[in-house]
């Protein structure tokens, strides 16, 4: 699945695409959503970039942000949808799922990843993020890397490994970075867009949050929640909170982190990370959920307590099967 020339073959042939990623979306998604649609422009083909939400302030910077299309008409045809950095069609969106206008589906993702829905994928868990696997194909495909891709890509490696931080911070990583910032991608103007220009109702908003930690499980387990009440209190909107999981995991000897964030329609989106041992992905699959070993999220329906008590009962579990 990770055979560059043979997914370029397989993509090849079509003439019209559309790109997307998954909803809520992130740097990640965004980055490679934005660097394959210029990317297949070059190549001469027609190209609708599409995301069901709106960006996030904090991604506008992004060259071709503006080219990001919220809505596809029914009766648009295009010879081949690629989903980016997710691999099932309702991560996108209900509309995306049930559209009928797709010759092929395809997906480049590097999520560890179980049941396949598309024909042609591109996959490469060892990647530190979707973008890594864009840049490949682009190299394969022959094309220029210039600035706006560069910033692109360059943007999807920092959100995904934490600005070089996490463990799937490798050499490869850093070795692409590097090349990247060679070819035109700047490291500040990425930083300063992407987590020096929040509004300040983001850091009420981290206050709020911040005073809900709780601590269980001998100290291994750590959670915080972000409620609609604080949302209205702070001003911010949901997608500031996107890496406060982070602020649970930080703490010495936690494993096992959970952010619980109340979205719309009775609805709890739990962001999980892990430290060192436990699979935060497999913990997740049987709720319904995925993503990495070490980042992985799930949505549950029901109230906060529910979706608490839920969780609970299967990180004890993990945390009894892992070495720790
Ligand atoms: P986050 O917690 O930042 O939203 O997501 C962490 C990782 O888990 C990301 O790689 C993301 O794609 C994945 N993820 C988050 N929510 C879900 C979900 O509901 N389903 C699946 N399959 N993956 C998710
Ligand atoms: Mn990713």
């Amino acid at each position: 699945m990770n055979d560059y020339g043979a997914f370029l073959k397989g993509i090849e042939g079509a003439r019209s695409f559309v790109i997307a990623s998954h909803f809520s979306p992130d740097g990640d998604g965004i980055g490679s959503t934005l660097a394959l649609g210029m990317a297949l422009e070059r190549m001469g083909k027609r190209v609708v970039m599409y995301n069901r939400d709106r960006l996030p302030e904090n991604l506008e910077f992004l060259p071709g942000a503006g080219r990001l299309v919220r809505e596809l008409s029914a009766d648009a045809r295009f010879d081949m949808a690629i989903m980016v950095d997710c691999a099932q069609r309702k991560r996108i969106s209900e509309e995306f799922a049930a559209h009928q206008g797709f010759g092929k589906l395809a997906c480049i993702d590097h999520h560890k990843l179980k049941d396949l829905e598309a024909e042609i994928t591109l996959l490469d868990d060892c990647a530190a993020s979707t973008g890594e696997v864009v840049l490949h194909l682009m190299e394969t495909a022959g094309i220029d890397i210039d600035v706006d891709l560069a910033q692109c890509i360059y943007t999807t490696l920092v959100v995904d490994t934490g600005f070089f931080r996490y463990s799937s911070t490798n050499a490869h990583a850093l070795e692409i970075a590097s090349q990247l910032v060679r070819n035109g991608a700047s490291p500040w103007e990425v930083a300063k867009n992407l987590d020096e220009s929040y509004p300040a109702s983001r850091l009420r908003l981290l206050a709020l949050s911040l005073s809900t930690l709780e601590l269980g499980m001998e100290g291994k387990y750590a959670t915080m929640e972000v409620t609609q009440g604080m949302l209205k209190e702070s001003g911010a909107g949901m997608e500031y909170s996107d890496e406060f999981a982070t602020y649970p995991r930080s703490v010495k000897g936690v494993e096992v982190a959970a952010l619980f964030r109340e979205v719309e329609g009775g609805v709890i989106k739990i962001s999980l990370r892990s430290k060192d041992s436990v699979d935060v992905a497999e913990l997740a699959r049987p709720m319904g959920g995925g993503g990495h070993s070490r980042a992985a999220g799930l949505r549950i329906r029901g109230t906060m307590e529910q979706a608490k008590s839920k969780l609970a009962g299967a990180v004890e579990e993990a945390l009894k099967n892992s070495k720790s």
